[in-house]
């Protein structure tokens, strides 16, 4: 059902992103992958992707805290593949610092590329799924879109932000054959999540391991960090014709993290 319908992801060079293409692209989904990778790695990726499923593919490197060059990316990603059906916006970044500290540059950084990047996409790819009276939008948001943890002011605020753009546009869209949902991981294995890893390491003077171990079990009943692929099984169902009446909601998938 879903195969040749096009799907745009945005951060699908890394992570949750990469898993989630791989796994539309086995349902015949063409894709438009994008990410912070050299011109030339994201036609390699792009080829490889084609050659391996027998789709269409497209890479571009847009710098997701350029409203501009989103529009670019967007306008050419259609006039070249059609209609964008299934946007996925997963793009995301992370700085943890207490509030009295922390760095406004970072602060911007964070609400532009998990949040505003969110609100331009959608306007612009909206019109093409109203007119064909299909689409789906799936919001990689966090289990941080729910509740709160220390030292991730920006972070928290973009993703509770990007929980209730979700809700917005579900009800502006439900008339229209349009789904619109966020995901809420808990800790899911990729590099985004190395950083706090690390410093946890050293504060305690552990192994990386351990230190894992640690980070994982302070938040989550679950002891495992998910795997990319699993999100990205997820948001496949998502796009599924059994998933047209769930819309407008923000699913957790956080090893009952906010169960507590
Ligand atoms: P990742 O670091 O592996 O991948 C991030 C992707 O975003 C990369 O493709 C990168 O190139 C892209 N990106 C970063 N800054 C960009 C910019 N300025 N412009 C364009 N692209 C940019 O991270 P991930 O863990 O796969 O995260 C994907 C999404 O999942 C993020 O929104 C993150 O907040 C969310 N998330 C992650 C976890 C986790 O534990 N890893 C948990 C919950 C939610």
């Amino acid at each position: 059902m879903l195969k040749g319908k096009v799907a745009l992801i945005t951060g699908s060079t890394s992570g949750i992103g990469l898993a989630t293409a791989h796994v539309l692209a086995e349902q015949g989904i063409d894709l438009v992958l994008h990410g912070l990778m050299s011109e030339q790695d994201g036609a390699a990726l792009a080829e490889e992707f084609a050659a391996k499923y027998q789709i269409n593919t497209l890479f571009d490197n847009t710098d997701l805290t350029d409203a501009d060059a989103i529009a670019h990316f967007i306008n050419k990603a259609i006039a070249s593949l059609g209609s964008i059906d299934i946007l996925i916006n997963n793009a995301g970044i992370q700085h943890t610092e207490n509030i009295a500290t922390f760095p406004v540059g970072k602060w911007n950084d964070i609400i532009a590329i998990n949040l505003s990047a969110a609100f331009h996409t959608i306007q612009q790819c909206l019109p093409g799924m109203q007119k064909n009276n299909w689409g789906r939008v799936i919001n990689v948001a966090s289990v941080h879109g729910l509740v709160g943890s220390l030292q991730k002011s920006a972070y928290c605020a973009a993703k509770h932000g990007i929980v209730g753009l979700t809700k917005v546009v579900a009800l502006e869209s439900a008339e229209q054959g349009i789904t619109v949902n966020a995901v809420c991981p808990g800790w899911v294995d990729t590099p985004l999540v190395n950083d706090q890893i690390a410093k946890l390491a050293e504060k305690n003077e552990v192994s990386f391991t351990q230190a894992k171990h640690k980070l994982v079990t302070n938040k989550q009943a679950l002891p495992d960090m998910a795997e990319p692929r699993q999100i990205g099984e997820f948001i496949l169902f998502l796009c599924s014709d059994s998933a047209r009446s769930i819309t407008g909601a923000a699913l957790p998938m956080d090893g009952a993290w906010t169960a507590q």
